[in-house]
């Protein structure tokens, strides 16, 4: 099995090593990240300017650093290895609960594989302002997830989390009843106005959410998925008498005219 290991804190990051450790054991493993810190970068990807690999050390890894997100680092590493059956970004140093999947980068790469048709992998654990995550206790909790997800190949896009001193697993769902993100604002040294978009502290986690495992020394997976459709507002807004609903019979009808007109296009004189 061809694992591509990536993440957003950039390939110099403890907590990337930390999971190219344990996926050595289930694979052939190649490190492709961004060669700076891309945290908060979400799905972006690089369109106006080249991006370029370079090979770095880390530990005895295939590994490479890119000038790019983490979503181009998958797109790129993918491309260029072939054959990747399944992506896992992180460890991320600071957890990715509820809706901080919105801006998480970790888990961009781990979607941005699920686009490309593989299996993405997201981890992130908290971290405290004065020491680096003990990997060591984490690594036989990720080695049971990745056990447990290799099994079930229908999850394409799984989010896990893991707190400090995980006590067991849980399947989770995420937590967006609150939102955490918050603009402080505060002075430079010369006087002027800044801001500084940060997180607050949130409280009540609803059981069975990510937020409530990790709070409750539970490592936390929680399957997702890429289509955003809000099916039971779809379902009653095709109810709605001003825009008629497209029966499967009309979509047919129109598929089959375009085709017809994409084929005429291409029998035209140009
Ligand atoms: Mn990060």
């Amino acid at each position: 099995m061809r694992i591509l290991i990536t993440n957003d804190d950039g390939v110099y990051s403890p907590g990337i090593a930390a999971l190219a450790n344990v996926a050595a054991t289930f694979g052939d493993v190649r490190i492709v990240a961004p060669d700076v810190e891309q945290s908060s970068a979400s799905h972006a990807i690089t369109a106006t300017r080249p991006i370029r690999l370079k090979k770095v050390v880390i530990g005895n890894f295939d590994a490479y650093r890119v000038n790019g997100t983490p979503a181009d680092c998958v797109a790129l590493g993918t491309h260029t290895w072939g054959n990747v059956d399944l992506v896992l970004s992180g460890i991320n140093l600071g957890p990715n609960l509820g809706n901080a999947v919105w801006h998480s980068g970790t888990l961009a790469a781990a979607k941005q594989a699920a686009l490309l048709r593989m299996r993405g992998i997201a981890f992130s654990t908290p971290i405290s302002e004065i020491k680096e995550p003990n990997f060591a206790r984490l690594e036989p909790y990720i080695r049971k997830v990745l056990e447990l997800l290799l099994k079930d190949k229908t999850m394409c896009l799984v989010n896990v989390n893991l707190p400090e001193k995980p006590k067991g697993i849980r399947w989770t769902r995420l937590a967006v009843g609150q939102y955490d993100g918050k603009v402080v604002a505060d002075k430079d040294p010369m006087g002027r106005a800044i801001f500084w978009f940060t997180v607050k502290p949130l409280n009540d986690e609803v059981e069975g959410t990510d937020r409530w495992a990790v709070a409750n020394r539970w490592v936390s997976v929680t399957p997702l998925r890429l289509d955003l459709t809000a099916e039971k507002d779809l379902a009653r807004a095709l109810s709605y008498p001003e825009v008629p609903a497209m029966t499967p019979a009309t979509r047919r009808k129109t598929t089959a005219r375009a085709r017809k007109k994409v084929q005429n296009r291409r029998l035209g004189p140009e």
